[in-house]
């Protein structure tokens, strides 16, 4: 009997297919992203992604509660009243004995639970959190778990789901009230989303010796005229005061039979570039005033944000390698954390006086940092047979 249920939830998985194809969930998002040709039918390879997990690779289970949801948010394919969406909805029991049964056949190794919203946020986020306390308490799984953080549940419920889970999301979906009215009228932006995001750091902060989630959020890109500006600036506001692992950026994709059908989709380099300029202001601690915005308050498609703003500051006044601080290493182009480290290594054995010394002590690129650095007092020499 048992068996047969399991049987049963895994073929509903596999119809499913991957239902949070728009949800990245892993530091590689782009890889994420599968392109499937409308014809060719769901397998249940679908719902299972191969993610960087903070624990290292992993093939995940990343799938939903349910398909059904009450709310109607614009850009989403299960909104409710949407007619092609297909509804399937499992029970917490059901859940965990399908991934118990995928994770002892080592098809998986990690949970990333999300789900439509069907009477009310709480008791939504119940089930998901009854199915991650049965494969964490009954089971005793000890492996991966990153759990969807539905608008505006109970603190309680926060608490319990980030004792439970190694990452809560929290999707704030725009970067301002404004934009998420237009993109899903029935969210409410500080009271259901960024409380969440609050509060996560808040409980961190209560219980610093309890293992608990770190949280990470996802906007919407593209859809209702948000700017690269407002975008980095929630950004750089909740890495500060909110200590999120890392901000997800999806290019928003018209879903036919939404209201948005009609949209024209959001540029893929323009969300790359998002990825990059979200890395200085987490990793580099550059301030969002740093970044170079255009007029219209979003960031240049054609090249990489750091190399805009050198092109800028640093190609009339290249920066000293011999005298740099660490901070102002990592503004050159081509020096990443671990080039700053080993160029301040480096420099206290000898003179660093040609970009083939950058080449030896690791720096991939050199050529990059040509137009923007002095080596003991002079432009470096470019050496062509070197690169
Ligand atoms: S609440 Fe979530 S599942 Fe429901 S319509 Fe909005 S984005 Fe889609």
């Amino acid at each position: 009997m048992a068996s047969r249920i399991v049987s049963e939830t895994l073929t509903k998985l596999s119809q499913m297919g991957d239902v949070t194809l728009h949800e990245p969930a892993g530091d590689s998002p782009h890889s994420e992203r599968v392109r499937r040709s409308r014809k060719q039918e769901f397998n249940f390879s679908d719902c299972i992604a191969n993610l960087q997990t903070p624990r290292g690779p992993k093939p995940v289970l990343k799938t939903m509660m349910t398909t059904a949801c009450e709310r109607n948010c614009h850009y989403c394919v299960f909104r409710a009243g949407r007619a092609k969406t297909k509804r399937v909805t499992f029970s917490p029991d059901e859940m965990a004995g399908a991934f118990a049964t995928l994770q002892r056949a080592k098809q998986v190794d990690g949970l990333f639970l999300s789900s439509g919203i069907i009477k009310g946020s709480v008791a939504t986020q119940d089930k998901i959190i009854d199915t991650a306390d049965i494969v964490r308490n009954k089971q005793r799984y000890r492996g991966y778990i990153h759990l969807k953080i539905m608008p505006g549940i109970e603190y309680d419920q926060l608490y319990r789901a980030m004792q439970l889970a190694d990452r809560v999301s929290v999707n704030l979906e725009a970067p301002t009230s404004e934009r998420l009215h237009r993109l899903a009228p029935k969210k409410i932006f500080v009271q259901e989303l960024l409380r969440m995001l609050q509060w996560a750091e808040q409980i961190r902060r209560d219980h610093p010796r309890e293992r608990l989630a770190s949280s990470v959020t996802q906007f919407v890109v593209g859809a209702v005229g948000d700017t690269d500006l407002e975008l980095m600036a929630m950004s750089g506001k909740l890495y500060a005061q909110a200590h999120l692992a890392r901000v997800y950026y999806s290019s928003f994709s018209p879903v036919p039979g939404t209201p948005f059908e009609n949209l024209p989709p959001s540029d893929l380099l323009r969300e790359f570039r998002l990825y990059q300029a979200s890395f200085l202001l987490r990793d580099y601690q550059w301030d969002v005033e740093d970044l170079p915005f255009l007029r219209d308050g979003n960031l240049r498609t054609d090249i990489d944000p750091k190399q805009a703003w050198a092109d800028e500051h640093l190609a009339h006044a290249p920066i000293e390698i011999m005298r740099a601080e660490r901070e102002q290493l990592l503004r050159i182009p081509g020096v990443g954390i671990v080039g700053a480290d080993a160029i301040l290594r480096a420099r206290r054995r000898g003179k660093l006086t040609d970009l083939s010394q950058l080449k030896q002590i690791g720096l991939r690129m050199p050529q990059k940092l040509a137009n923007y650095v002095l080596l003991d007092g002079a432009r470096p020499a470019r050496q062509k047979r070197l690169f």
